[in-house]
This record gives C-alpha cells, sequence and structure tokens, in this order.
C-alpha cells in the first residue's frame, strides 16, 4: 500500500467509495464524477502505477482486472447494447490517478472515441 495514493487509500477503507463488486486481488467503485450513466472504475488491491507496469509485474492481476471489468459489465446490464473499457495511460492518456484503473462506461451511445 502507498499511503499517498487515493486509490490505494480507498482499498484500505480510509477514503469512502461507493463498492459494487470486491474480489481478493481487485475493487470495483463508482467513479466520483461520472461520465456516463454507468461509470465504474476497476482496480487491482496491488499498487502498480499504470497498465504497463501492472501487467508486467502482475499479469495474473491484470487479468483479473479484466475479469472484474466484465462482470461489472454484466452486473450493470451493459453487455448488450456495448460498453467501453478504458486505460488512460501516462500525460498523454489523459491519466490524473497513479494507480491503474480500467474505466467501465456505457449506459449510453458514446459516440466516437476520438471526436
Ligand atoms: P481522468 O480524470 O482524465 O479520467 P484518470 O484516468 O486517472 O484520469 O481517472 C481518474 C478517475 O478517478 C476520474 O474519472 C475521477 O473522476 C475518478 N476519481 C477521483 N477521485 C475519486 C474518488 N474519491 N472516488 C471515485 N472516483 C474518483
Amino acid at each position: 500500500m502507498d499511503n499517498s495514493c487515493l486509490f490505494c487509500r480507498i482499498v484500505a477503507g480510509e477514503i469512502p467509495a461507493t463498492v459494487v463488486h470486491r474480489t481478493e486481488t481487485t475493487l470495483a467503485f463508482r467513479d466520483i464524477d461520472p461520465k456516463a450513466p454507468t461509470h465504474v472504475l476497476v482496480i487491482p488491491v496491488e499498487h502498480h502505477a499504470d497498465v504497463v507496469a501492472l501487467a508486467t509485474a502482475n499479469p495474473s492481476a491484470a487479468a483479473d482486472v479484466l475479469a472484474t471489468a466484465a462482470a461489472v459489465a454484466e452486473a450493470e446490464g451493459l453487455t448488450g447494447d456495448g460498453f467501453r473499457v478504458i486505460f488512460n495511460t501516462g500525460a498523454h492518456g489523459g491519466q490524473e490517478v497513479f494507480h491503474v484503473h480500467a474505466h467501465v462506461v456505457g449506459g449510453a451511445p458514446l459516440g466516437p472515441m476520438l471526436a
């Protein structure tokens, strides 16, 4: 755990979040500033800065994040009409919180990604 990391503090229960799914290795909670009707963040409980660091250090945890993202999409009723799973990565990717997270977004047509 990194005490200066917002999402590690959510994992530790020090900062409240609306948790929608939890496994031994992952946590899924609602984004505080949703960009779509459904917007859930899925993180590994273990701290890794971004998806490259996660996939390199712990590929099995990376797979767990994807499995939880799929379970969340199913539970939120997104799989019929479709949805997005996004890993913003680094400065050009628009990443602001450096604990890797998958955005699971859907519930309405999202439009072209690179408009
Ligand atoms: P961006 O803000 O460009 O999407 P990131 O990909 O790093 O950057 O996403 C960080 C996400 O974390 C944002 O969607 C933001 O709304 C969300 N967020 C920030 N603080 C919290 C919090 N305390 N609880 C839930 N979500 C949060």
